[in-house]
Order: structure tokens, then C-alpha cells, then sequence
């Protein structure tokens, strides 16, 4: 630690960070796996209890290995043991549980700093996807709520709902999901911003990848990315049938405020609630990064497939088009290609400096 300069330092143990480590060990590049969490599985670990394998959309395999087959299983716990193997099959050297507080630039080196203990390295690949930055928009009224607001990341499963009305807030795969949980047991109610987009029958693999280069489009342009989800559209699968016939699937627009006893709608009328779920997504996690000022004008970090165009030494992988488990591993073998063309750069420039 501290002394030797490495290669690189991979930051997030998730699906991206497994990817990359892999693909920079095949390459024969020092280097280490920095995860804030206790354990191996990146953000699956802490998936909700009800959450199975059977509701997730599908776990793509990491590189060089079978994709996790328990059909039945929690995802929380299939998904981690499944890390857990691979990390030990391949030996690939990550540290846990080690929180990277900042990255800065020291001339031609990196500096990854987590509490008293710093890692030099050449480049960096940042993998820390977007768990640990739950998204809440901000509504007048918020604070005097008297029920019980929260996210999906501290959903503690519907039993805990019974008995109270919740409205749920998102137009995404999880609020989709959580009403197909909560609707059976309590009573609903559903408001989005937009009209929610419903992928009809005849969503092709053509269409994901024309979805994926939508977002990777924003990334290109420096804008923040869109969740993939919302240019894929949404589906109802066989576990959702119950809410559906239910109602729940009765979207409502945007309530204006938040009132002590429920949310106030665009027609004046008050909606009762308990409990408002804020199924309102994710940021990315890369608040350490700031010191590199790799932020765009228009918000977010613009790359070059992985490559952060203000600083070619940082790959991000599992950010923007490439947050899913099947873009995350494709992007950790784009980003040790990245990792070794600027290694080459550096070595090539140093021989020339050295002969004249
Ligand atoms: C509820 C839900 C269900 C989903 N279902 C699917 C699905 O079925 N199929 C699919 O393809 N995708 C799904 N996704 C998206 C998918 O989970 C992610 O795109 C992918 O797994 C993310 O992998 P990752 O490696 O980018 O991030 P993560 O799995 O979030 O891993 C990030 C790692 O970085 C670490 N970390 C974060 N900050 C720091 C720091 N400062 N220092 C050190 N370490 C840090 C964390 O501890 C974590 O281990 C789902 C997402 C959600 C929210």
C-alpha cells in the first residue's frame, strides 16, 4: 500500500468493478479492487428481502463464467454468493471494506485517498455505481408530512404497509414492481411525472440496443445520463397481474405539495396517504471524483466510451448506458482497453523523452 505506483485502482466491487478487475489481471496490470461495502455482491447485497431472482431482469454473467441459475433464490443472496465465488476463482485483489473518500491529481499520477490510507496509481477506473446516492426530488411540504416517507433502498417489504394508504412516486421498473407488491395488501396510489411508456409485445433486442444508444448519446454530449429503463419503457410481468387488475396501475399525475395527511393534486383535491414511497431513482455515486473537475458544462461527465474526456487517465464504468448488469460488463473490458492504450501512450511518450 501507499509505496508502489500502480497501473490502476478500480473503485466498487459490483458487476462493473468485477468486470474491470478481470479483464486489467488478463492483461498483466497492477492493481486493486477499493470497495466501501463489508462484503462481496456490490449493490445486490442490499437489494429489499422480496426482491427474487425470478423479478430481476436478468443478472448477465460475469466474463469467463455461468450466470447465477437459482430461480427461486433472493437476489440479495444469490447475486453476493455468486460475487463472492468469482472474486476467489479468479483472484482478483479487492480490499474491503474501504471507502474512497477523494481522487486528486498529483502531475502525472492519481492519489486515491480512503480516510489515512492513499493508493498512487497511473489511471482509475471509478465503478461505484448508485446505491449509495438514493434520488428525492424536493415538494413543498415534505417536512410536515405525518406518515412515513422513504426510499426503495430501506423498503422493508409490504407487510409494513398493511392497513395504511401509500403513494408511491416513479416511473420506473422499481415503482412498477413495489405497487405489484403493495396493491394485494394496501391500498395504492400512483403518480408519475410523465405518462409512464409501456414496451409493447414486439420489444426486440434491436430496440435495447437502440435504447442504449440513446443514453450513451446524453454521455457523449456531457448531459447527466437517463436510467436505460426510461428509454426501454416498462413492463408488466406475471407477478404484477394481481395489482393490475387492482388498479394500481391507474397513474395520476404529479400531486404539487405534501400536506400533514397526504398530497395535495394539480385539481385542489387532497389524496390521503400514510406513507409515500419515493420510488424516484438513483444519481450516480461519484461525488469523490470532484477534485478531477470531470463534470461538463451541462452537469454531467462526458466520455468517449468509457474514457472521461477531461481526464483520459479515469474510465467510468457502470455510469450511464453501461448501468445495467450486461453494459456493466462489457464496459469493464472497454475500460481496460482504455486503461492499457493510455499506459502505452505514457510509455511510448517517456521512451521518446529518454532517446532525445
Ligand atoms: C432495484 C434494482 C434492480 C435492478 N435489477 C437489475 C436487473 O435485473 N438486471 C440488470 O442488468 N440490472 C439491474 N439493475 C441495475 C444493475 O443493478 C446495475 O446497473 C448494476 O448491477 C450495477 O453494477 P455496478 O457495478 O455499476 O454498481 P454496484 O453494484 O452498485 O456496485 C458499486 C460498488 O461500489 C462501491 N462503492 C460505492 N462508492 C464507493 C466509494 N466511494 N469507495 C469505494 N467503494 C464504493 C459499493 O460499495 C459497491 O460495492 C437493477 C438496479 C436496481 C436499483
Amino acid at each position: 500500500m501507499g509505496d508502489a505506483v500502480l497501473d490502476s485502482v478500480v473503485i466498487g466491487a459490483g458487476q462493473a468493478g468485477l468486470s474491470a478487475s478481470y479483464h486489467l489481471r488478463r492483461r498483466g496490470l497492477s492493481h486493486v479492487v477499493l470497495d466501501a461495502d463489508g462484503a462481496p455482491g456490490g449493490a445486490w447485497q442490499h437489494r429489499w428481502d422480496s426482491l427474487s431472482m425470478r423479478d430481476v431482469h436478468g443478472v448477465a454473467a460475469l466474463p469467463d463464467s455461468e450466470p447465477p441459475a437459482d430461480e427461486a433464490g433472493r437476489a440479495n443472496v444469490v447475486v453476493p454468493a455468486y460475487f463472492d465465488r468469482y472474486e476467489r476463482e479468479h483472484g482478483l485483489p479487492v480490499l474491503r471494506p474501504i471507502r474512497v473518500d477523494e481522487v486528486t491529481s498529483a502531475g502525472d499520477l492519481l492519489v486515491v485517498r480512503a480516510g489515512d490510507r492513499t493508493w498512487t496509481t497511473r489511471t482509475l477506473v471509478n465503478a461505484t455505481g448508485t446505491w449509495s446516492h438514493p434520488f428525492v426530488p424536493r415538494y413543498p411540504g415534505m417536512e410536515t408530512f405525518r406518515g412515513e416517507q422513504l426510499h426503495p433502498v430501506a423498503y422493508p417489504g409490504a407487510e409494513h404497509f398493511r392497513g395504511r394508504r401509500v403513494v408511491v412516486v416513479g416511473g420506473g421498473a422499481s415503482a412498477v414492481q413495489l405497487l405489484g407488491e403493495l396493491a394485494p395488501v394496501t391500498d395504492t396510489f400512483w403518480v408519475t411525472r410523465r405518462e409512464p411508456v409501456w414496451r409493447t409485445d414486439d420489444f426486440t433486442p434491436d430496440h435495447g440496443r437502440q435504447a442504449v444508444a440513446l443514453v450513451e448519446e446524453r454521455v457523449r454530449r456531457g448531459l447527466a445520463p437517463a436510467s436505460v429503463v426510461s428509454v426501454t419503457g416498462l413492463v408488466l410481468r406475471e407477478q404484477e397481474r394481481a395489482a393490475e387488475r387492482l388498479g394500481a396501475y391507474v397513474r395520476h399525475p404529479m400531486f404539487v405539495a405534501v400536506e400533514p395527511d397526504g398530497v395535495r393534486m394539480p385539481d385542489g383535491t387532497l389524496e390521503s396517504a400514510q406513507a409515500i414511497l419515493w420510488a424516484t431513482g438513483f444519481r450516480p455515486a461519484v461525488g469523490h471524483l470532484a477534485p478531477l473537475a470531470l463534470r461538463s458544462e451541462y452537469g454531467g461527465i462526458r466520455l468517449d466510451g468509457t474514457t472521461a474526456v477531461a481526464d483520459r487517465r479515469v474510465q467510468l464504468v457502470g455510469y450511464g448506458p453501461s448501468a445495467s448488469t450486461i453494459g456493466a460488463n462489457r464496459a469493464g473490458r472497454v475500460a481496460a482497453r482504455g486503461v492499457a492504450a493510455w499506459l502505452d501512450r505514457e510509455a511510448q511518450s517517456e521512451s521518446i523523452a529518454s532517446s532525445a
